[in-house]
Parts: C-alpha cells; structure tokens; sequence
C-alpha cells in the first residue's frame, strides 16, 4: 500500500463531490428491506464501483430466520372528507410504516387514531417507523399535524402495497490479497429517505470500496452491503465457511453528521480492529467519543454471535441513537453533509492503511544492532540528530510524531529504525511497536521498508500467504 496516507486537497475535493452527487442522487429513493428501491441505489452505486448484486428468495431458511416477503408501494396517502391528501407516501417516503399491508377504507378518527405515529418532543419531524413482521399499516406525520386533525371527521385511507414472493438484494465485492487474512466491510442498505442513518453510510461504503479495489492489498477484504439484521443473518448463512475465517471488521453506519467522530467498541474491546480506529485517532490527535460495545445498535450483533465472533467496530460521525434527529424526516442532506463522510472515509482509510501495515519482520542481524551509518541510514553528524531532537521536541512537545509530512525529520526517522530494529525478532507486529514506541505506523512502515532494501530485515509473512 503507499504511504501516502496523508491524501491531499485534490483528492478531498473529489471525494466530496461524488459523495454529494451519490447523496443526492440516492437521497429520495425508496428503500426498504426488500425491493425495486434497493436494487436502484445498488445499481447507481455499481455504476461508480463495480460490485456484484445477489438476490435471495422470500421463504429461504437462513437459521432461525425466513426471508421476507418482497414489499412494494404504489400509492399510500391519508384524505381528508373533502379529498384533499393529508400525509402522501409520494411526498415523503417516511410518511408510510415500512410493510404497510393494503387498505382502502374509510374510518373515524379514533379507530384511526392508533395507525398514527408522530413525535411529541420533535412536533416538526415525521418518524421514520416500520413493522416488518407483524402483519399491520398505519402512517407517520409531525405531531403538530396531527393535533390539526379534526376528531370529528371521516377519513378515507388508501395504501396500495403488495407483499408477495421476491426476493432480499445484497451487494457484495470480494477483494483479494497477498495474505489469507481477510477483513469485513459491511454497511445497510434497507433506509428509506434517511441521510445520516444510512445513506452517509452506503455511499462511505462505495468510496472506500473503490479506494480499495484501485490500490495493491496485502490483506483480503469482502465488502457487503446488506438490509439490516435479516439480510446480515441470510448472508452469514449462505457464506458460513468463508464468514468464519473473517478476522475482523467494521459496520459503517452514520459517517456524515456535524457533531463528534464516535467509535464503537467491538465485543472484544481490545482487538486488532479496535487498536487499529485508536492508533489512528491518537496520531491525528483527534477529539472523538468512544463507546463501549452494546448488543444494541446494527449488525455487528450478528457478525460476533456465538459461532461467527467476528469483532466488528463502527467508525461514526454522529452515531445513532445519540442525535436527536435520529430516525426522523429531520436526518436529511442539510444534516448529513459530504465534506463530514470523507472526513470519517479517511479515518477508515487510514483504520484499514494499518491493518496493512501491520507486519511482522525479522532481523538480519539479531545480535547487534547494525551499523547503520555504513548503508547511508544514519545521520554523519551525531551533533545533528540531537539538534532535531529539540527541535522536534519544542515544536510538538506536547504530540512529539505529530503525523505533518515534512516533520519526518532524520531524528523522527533514526527513532523509527531503532525502533523497528530493536522489535525485529519475526514476532511483534508493527501495530505493537507503534503502540509502545509511540510512532507514527507509517513511520515505522516507511522504516521496515528502507530497512529491507538495505537487507537488514525481512518481512515474515503469515503461514498461507503468497509472496
Ligand atoms: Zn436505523
């Protein structure tokens, strides 16, 4: 992988501009756990990064679970006794619960008082509801509207759905590396209008993806898009063997509010996936919050049960449950903004940068260290490398490997190849030695490399792995 892990202004440019341009265009598409909207937004997001589409049929056993009837809407809108649209699914799509059953019926308010869902701490916000497994309908509005609703009148109901025999839609790309580690990216695709929780996280998804795919991979990483829970537990059934050998991962979910970067811990709390978000949040000396693993929240859930116990950490901007507008017409695109996703898509580029640096190398010269002045990797003056010493630390007392490019003075750089001289012994990855020598990894990456060109190392590779 190149060590320019910085990515610079022009890249950041770009990026945004296509996550905007896949935000709005995804923005208003209906998506639900199954459908025609979840193959569209697959199929908008394909055209920037090629992956696969897979389906998988309604009434398919996927262990204690079933897959669903295939959900479609035509028209769903609540009249009033003059005619005139109320609540209209064409308007916004969050105004209908998800798997709605069909009704044409007029009734009273009190008997259709129970089929309506607002928020009274939020009166402007329509919620966003669903009810995939209980057989019933009903509609979502602000509070205040429903407050103007006269008690009196008839209204005339009219939800024009079918559910019947189809299919689940996942997405999912298979990259390969050198070694047989592989990791797991997994994001959901099941939303209907909703920015930050998940659109921000479907289009981080395809960002990274295409990132992935364009550079050289040690590791393997399978990157699925599924439609929560149900689709999560259908595909660890469907790719059981190949699931059990995933070493770790990240559900990319939320990525694109004003507020705080967040991490969610995985189960283990102290696992390479977890050591790997920490490291790069220190180097940068980023503010975030940090929360421990909760069995509540997405499908990590799924992923860490007792058979798979894949550790799965969520990198997040905004993370659900914590803002307010969470589930609500008010997560839209004046919330969730492109410029926050590629901030949170670099904190997993730079997550997954370390995973790939995460080797472990052996010495050529175990039994002392080498003289590195011979091979040009020490500094002529012994009086310099202690005047950038206090350099360094004077400017960055407070973060000595502060990551800025052109601080990767002589000094940082002799440090870096001590360090990884000294924990050359073939069984102490980089991320141990970032961690106790404080490092920067690509520092210490930059180092190994330099290192084995002038033969004073060798990277081990792990049993199974290509050269
Ligand atoms: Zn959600």
């Amino acid at each position: 992988m190149p060590a320019n892990v910085i990515r610079g202004q022009e890249w950041e440019a770009e990026r945004t501009d296509d996550a905007r341009r896949l935000m709005e265009t995804l923005f208003p598409i209906h998506r639900s756990l199954t459908g025609e909207g979840v193959r569209k937004s697959l199929r908008i997001l394909q055209d920037y990064v090629p992956f696969k589409i897979g389906e998988i049929a309604s009434g398919t056993s996927c262990f204690d679970w079933t897959v669903p009837e295939e959900w479609t809407v035509r028209e769903a809108y609540l009249a009033d006794p003059s005619g005139n649209r109320l609540v209209d699914f064409h308007q916004n799509n969050l105004h209908l619960v998800h798997y709605s059953v069909p009704v044409n019926a007029e009734m009273g308010f009190e008997e259709l008082r129970p089929h309506l869902h607002s928020l009274a701490d939020l009166p402007q916000a329509i919620p966003y509801r669903t009810s995939y497994y209980e057989r019933n309908w009903g509609f979502c509005l602000p509070h205040e509207q429903l407050l103007s609703l006269d008690r009196s009148a008839t209204y005339r109901v009219v939800i024009d759905t079918e559910l019947k025999d189809g299919s689940l839609t996942y997405g999912e790309s298979l990259l390969a590396g050198r070694s047989p580690q592989e990791y797991l990216l997994s994001t959901y695709c099941c939303h209907p209008s909703l920015a930050n929780d998940n659109l921000s996280g479907l289009v981080l998804w395809a960002l990274l993806l295409r990132e992935m795919s364009a550079q050289p991979r040690r590791n393997s990483y399978r990157f699925i898009v599924v439609p929560e829970t149900v689709g999560a537990i259908a595909y660890l059934a469907r790719n059981e063997e190949a699931m059990r050998r995933i070493q770790g991962g990240f559900v990319i979910s939320t990525v694109a509010g004003p507020g705080r970067f967040g991490y969610k811990q995985t189960f283990l709390g102290d696992d390479v996936i977890d050591r790997v978000a920490r490291r790069t949040k220190e180097e940068l000396g980023l503010d975030s919050i940090s929360y421990p693993f909760d069995v509540n929240g997405s499908d990590e859930r799924q992923f860490s049960a007792p058979h798979f116990r894949i550790p799965m950490g969520t990198i997040c901007k905004d993370k659900y449950y914590e803002y307010e507008y969470y589930h609500t017409s008010l997560d839209n695109l004046d919330f969730a903004r492109p410029e926050a996703l590629v901030q949170t898509l670099r904190l997993y580029l730079l997550s997954l940068e370390k995973l790939e640096m995460n080797r472990c190398y052996r010495s050529r010269s175990p039994k002392s260290e080498p003289m590195l002045g011979r091979r040009g990797l020490y500094p002529a003056m012994g009086g310099l490398i202690k005047q950038k010493a206090a350099d360094r630390d004077r400017d960055h007392a407070d973060r000595p490997y502060a990551v800025s490019e052109e601080r990767s003075v002589m000094g940082n750089e002799l440090d870096a190849i001590r360090w990884v001289l000294f924990y050359g012994d073939g069984v102490t990855p980089l991320l141990d030695v970032a961690e106790r020598s404080g490092c920067p990894m690509a520092l210490l990456h930059q180092a190994a490399q330099r290192l084995a060109e002038a033969d004073l190392l060798e990277e081990v590779l792990p049993d199974g792995a290509g050269s």
